[in-house]
């Protein structure tokens, strides 16, 4: 069970350490004990879960501050453990082309936006060696779809279309399934940890892989190990944090080529007599600075707003109230102003500004898609590299974030020479 225990951890020792309890942390630590390779996990936050976090607003209703959709949800292995732990999944269709009552375009602008973001993702393709090129070479010139079409990839990607590689875009799989999880994604994924040995409160500092053990120094005393999963977020190790001994120049290196977009959301409370309809809306089809808004999501007197890139970037640094201001101000524009009344504060994130993630999740710059590839692989047998932005085809999301976990510690296994599965833990977290 997760722990947030104060005692030292100095003179520890085991087997495996695994830095960061988001979702790739417990998919390796769910492997290793699955293995029985004896392990801790080290988290820097009070939290498990990292970028996957599910609050409670207006009393009861969970809300999802990261993490929300099961991508690919018919081959996403959440969607499984979620039905195997009593979650709910919710399937039904996420409307994202859709403009609930055709506020703001005029007839027939819906499906001619539509038309154009087609056709940039086919544009797009799905060749894994394609050239990698900035994304805004394949827009069009002139294409007045293009502001929306920037819109689209800062929700996808955290940034515009210049700093996004058009090869790793195409190595994105996605079966273009979206479900959700009606207790929310970031409560499923911290159900994951339960009987998962983690320590809360615990900052890795450095990591030390000179001597024969590593040494994983911590804000709570350092602990001996025979192999090391990083998970943090390529943020971090871009910048050296936490810092390893000796230093691992190519790590930072292709950490720094995926950097970590941003997104964030804005959730509002909303009253049923509002003159507002159910589904999906875009605040304005003419602009790249604009928000996604799910009205009313699984029938809740909620509106949630969804920005990216350089909008949610600015938004951030317009302080708690900036994002609120603008929902407000692209609501009443599509809905009236007699709706403002029917609105009230509820949550904002600012994931660029969290200290243990820096953004949302990695994309890749152009020219730097094979980073991806460079950061995921193991160094001297002991040091092994999870985290979402190491998944060759499912990265910047929370399923191929666990299965990296997964993946890493399998690699552990071996260099470990450890037996094969000997201690199954259940899918719902139950201790055998
Ligand atoms: C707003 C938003 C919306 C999103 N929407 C979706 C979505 O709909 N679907 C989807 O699949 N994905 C979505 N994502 C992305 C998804 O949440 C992430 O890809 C995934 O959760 C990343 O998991 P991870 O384990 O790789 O990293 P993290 O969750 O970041 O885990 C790393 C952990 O390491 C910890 N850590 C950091 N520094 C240290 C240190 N020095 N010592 C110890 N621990 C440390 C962190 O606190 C964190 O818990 C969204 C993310 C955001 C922010």
């Amino acid at each position: 069970m997760a722990s947030s225990d104060p005692r030292d951890l100095a003179g520890a020792e085991t087997a495996c350490v695994v830095i960061g309890a988001g979702a790739a942390g417990l998919g390796a630590a769910r492997r290793l004990a699955e293995a029985g390779v004896p392990h801790l996990v080290l988290e820097a936050r009070n939290r498990v879960g990292g970028r996957a976090h599910t609050v409670a607003a207006l009393g009861s209703f969970p809300i999802d501050l990261g993490c929300e959709w099961l991508h690919s949800g018919d081959r996403n292995p959440w969607t499984a453990l979620a039905e195997a732990s009593g979650f709910t999944v919710d399937r039904s269709p996420p409307g994202w082309g859709e403009q609930a009552g055709g506020v703001g375009f005029a007839p027939g602008e819906v499906e001619a936006f539509n038309a154009a973001l087609g056709a940039f993702y086919e544009a797009v393709g799905e060749d894994p060696d394609t050239e990698d090129r900035p994304a805004s070479t394949l827009l069009t010139a002139g294409n007045r779809w293009n502001p929306l079409i920037e819109a689209v990839n800062s929700y996808v990607s955290g940034t515009d279309t210049a700093r996004t590689s058009v090869r790793d875009l195409a190595r994105y799989a996605d079966t273009e399934v979206n479900w959700r999880v009606l207790e929310g994604y970031g409560a499923l994924i911290a159900h994951h940890a339960a009987g998962l040995p983690v320590v809360l409160d615990c900052p890795v500092l450095s990591i030390d892989h000179s001597g024969p053990l590593v040494r994983v120094e911590t804000a709570r005393g350092a602990v001996a190990c025979r192999a090391v999963v990083v998970t943090l977020p390529s943020g971090l190790i871009a910048r050296g944090e936490p810092r390893f001994v000796p230093a691992l120049p190519d790590k930072q290196a292709a950490a720094a080529g995926l950097p970590l977009g941003v997104a964030d959301k804005v959730f509002l409370s909303v009253t049923p007599a509002a003159d507002i309809p159910r589904g999906h809306v875009f605040g304005r089809p003419d602009r790249a600075g604009t928000g996604s808004y799910h009205l009313f999501p699984h029938g809740r007197p909620l509106i949630e707003g969804f920005y990216g890139g350089d909008c949610a970037r600015d938004l951030e640094a317009g302080g708690p109230d900036a994002f609120e201001s603008f929902a407000r101000e692209e609501l009443a524009g599509l809905f009236g102003s007699a709706v403002l009344r029917h609105l009230g504060p509820l949550a904002a994130t600012a994931w660029a500004a969290d200290p243990h993630a820096l953004g949302s999740y990695s994309t890749a710059l152009p020219g730097h898609a094979d980073d991806r590839a460079r950061l995921a692989g193991p160094v001297d047998g002991r040091l092994f590299f999870a985290g979402e932005a190491t998944s060759p085809n499912d990265f910047s999301t929370a399923h191929g974030a666990y299965e990296s976990g997964r993946r890493a510690a399998g690699e552990v296994v071996a260099a470990l020479g450890l037996a094969p599965a000997r201690q199954p833990v259940p899918a719902d977290g139950r201790q055998t």
